[in-house]
């Protein structure tokens, strides 16, 4: 029954905790509770953040100033057996709210592969780790290193799959930090801060405090309310007697009840005035967010890092929401707050840790950016980047892959995306030509694989803008390639705009091409259909599939050998085929920024 009252408060503490404002979808997913948890003691083991999007941090707020008599009153209200079970079972309820988050977002690749609808709540609810083993290993390989080596803590440092910049830590022990804040950053020893802070969250049982202050705040507005209810109740009654004595002298008789009236509610004002209640809760996320950011700035340095990146990352955040005020929404990146957090580094820097980071800056220099970085980022700014547009944060999404590819020319699913969100939000001509070079670089680092057949698929359609009469074979050919990829990527079913595909080569002056619909076979009470073997002929071969389409393999000599790596489709209609306007651009050489000293996974020195 107890339980059941406390329930409300339960739900109010996770609206408050919990990182996104469908937290209550939790329950109507019928996730399993945690119940028959073992009982800890009140003070925590293992107690979490006051993270940036745990806790609704408000900014510019002051923080109440205890009065002597509230100080006494607070010390005896610690005390009291009731406010202490109440701030046990809040820590309880909440490591609860963490365990549960923890585990949806740790099978969260299972529930991506499920039904799209439940993959999408569960993701807004809950949020979804990155999939990517080597970038969630170097994530926490770099946090293991920077937490404090008398730490009794056990961490683990993950990547949130969301293109708003945000961290968090849980009371499990897990640090999140999202793949749009990583994108957002320049180096390692930014990252590192981001880290830390978390980490500094943890170590000073932030969480925990918050939730026990909160509480004991309450208690103690009760008993002043409770205070200044009596004294009023006093007041009024003087008021009162006093309004009667009044009413009594000017009215006579009479006019004696309606005196005392107006005194009783005279009474009334003055007791509600005198004895308001000022008292103003603490912020003490706030409070405890600024000692983070202290704390984090000490571990980084600690560990080498570069502590004037911190201002640097804070003015990066700055100019990601200029441009685009959405990036605000993870708390992290709000201006105000960055402008305050900003001041407090930059006078850290100036003052505390000056000495320090000159006397590190003098023996060996401090670490900046790992050669693990660059990699990480490559791939990371490409995900976010594609994400960030099926976000529609079409800003983020060509910066994000416009870095991706600086930092590793050679990927074609970096060009296709920023071909994409250059064609989607393009104006001028010049935009035109910036996409069909980016989808026409994407085929080049396609040409072996065919994974992206929508590549084909754009560059028929420009050559079909162009109007030129002598690009239809090149047209034609494109659009067969598109359609042979397509089906190699479906299990042999046709693109679902195949009306609008059999359109464009009529416009490229073909009326007759035609392939027919994959026909779905049920094999029930039938016997078995017979099956070439496919190993002597594997047919899923780029240069196989996109020769039987355009005709092409009849031309050579050996049909099923595999293509060399040269003689792709893709790449020999580039070399050879009458240029397109515009010409395709000279190879790129593949630039790859990362030196690979060492393997990915092997444990960093
Ligand atoms: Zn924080």
């Amino acid at each position: 029954m107890h339980r059941l009252y406390r329930a409300p408060a339960f739900f109010l503490v996770s609206l408050l905790l919990l990182i996104t404002l469908t937290s209550f979808a939790s329950a109507q997913f019928g996730l399993p509770g945690l119940k028959g948890q073992k009982k800890d003691s009140a003070e925590p083991s293992r107690p979490a953040d006051g993270s940036s999007n745990s806790i609704s941090c408000a900014s510019g707020s002051q923080s109440a100033e205890y009065t002597e008599k509230d100080k006494k009153l607070l010390a005896e209200i610690t005390q009291r057996p009731a406010v202490q079970e109440k701030i046990r079972q809040t820590w309880e309820e909440q490591r609860q709210t963490d365990m549960n988050k923890a585990y949806v977002r740790n099978r969260s690749s299972e529930f991506t592969n499920s039904d799209p609808t439940k993959a999408f709540e569960y993701r807004v609810s809950f949020g979804q780790l990155y999939d990517s083993p080597s970038q969630q290993r170097y994530v926490n390989s770099l946090g293991q290193q920077l937490v404090p080596a008398d730490s009794p803590n056990v961490y683990s440092f993950k990547l949130l799959f969301d293109p708003v910049p945000s961290a968090e830590s849980l009371s499990t022990g897990s640090v999140y930090v999202s793949t749009g804040l990583v994108a957002a950053l320049d180096n390692e020893a930014q990252l590192s801060y981001v880290l830390a802070h978390e980490i500094a969250h943890v170590e000073r049982k932030h969480l925990y405090n918050i939730l026990r202050n909160q509480i004991l705040d309450e208690e103690l507005d009760k008993e002043r309310q409770a205070q200044a209810e009596r004294s009023r109740q006093k007041a009024s009654i003087f008021g009162a007697l006093a309004g009667a004595a009044i009413g009594g002298a000017v009215g006579g008789g009479s006019w004696a009840g309606l005196g005392a009236a107006i005194g009783g509610m005279s009474g009334y004002a003055i007791g509600t005035a005198a004895f308001r209640n000022k008292f103003q809760r603490t912020e003490w996320c706030k409070l405890y967010e600024d000692e983070a950011d202290e704390t984090g700035l000490k571990i980084m340095l600690d560990r080498g890092y570069d502590a004037r990146e911190i201002p640097r990352l804070y003015t990066r955040l700055n100019g990601l929401v200029s441009r685009d005020a959405r990036v605000a929404l993870g708390f992290v990146a709000q201006p105000e707050r960055v402008r305050e957090r900003t001041a407090n580094v930059q006078n850290l820097l100036s003052s505390t840790y000056k000495a320090d980071i000159e006397q590190r800056l003098q023996s060996g220099g401090l670490k900046g950016s790992g050669p693990d970085f660059a990699l990480l980022m490559s791939a990371l700014k490409r995900d976010n980047g594609i994400l960030a547009l099926d976000y529609d944060l079409f800003a983020m999404a060509r910066d994000n892959l416009e870095e991706a590819a600086n930092l590793r020319s050679n990927d074609p699913r970096v060009h296709y995306y920023l071909g994409r969100v250059i064609a989607m939000t393009g104006r001028t001509p010049a935009d035109a030509q910036a996409a069909i070079a980016a989808f026409q670089r994407g085929m080049r680092y396609d040409a072996q694989r065919g994974e992206y057949p929508e590549l084909h698929l754009e560059n028929a359609l420009y050559l079909i803008s162009q109007n030129n009469p002598a690009n239809q074979p090149e047209i034609q050919s494109e659009l067969k390639t598109y359609v042979a990829l397509y089906q190699r990527n479906h299990a042999g079913g046709l693109p679902p705009n195949m009306p609008i595909i059999y359109d464009d080569f009529l416009l490229a002056g073909d009326s007759s091409w035609y392939i027919p619909p994959a026909v779905v076979v049920s094999t029930k009470n039938v016997d078995a259909i017979y099956v070439t073997p496919v190993a002597a002929a594997p047919p899923t071969a780029t240069g196989d599939v996109v020769g039987r389409a355009t005709g092409r393999m009849a031309e050579q000599a050996t049909p099923w050998a595999p293509p060399p790596p040269s003689a792709s489709h893709a790449a020999a209609a580039l070399a050879a085929e009458p240029a397109p306007a515009p010409a395709p651009p000279a190879a790129t050489p593949v630039k790859r920024t990362t030196p690979t000293t060492r393997p990915k996974g092997t444990p960093r020195p």
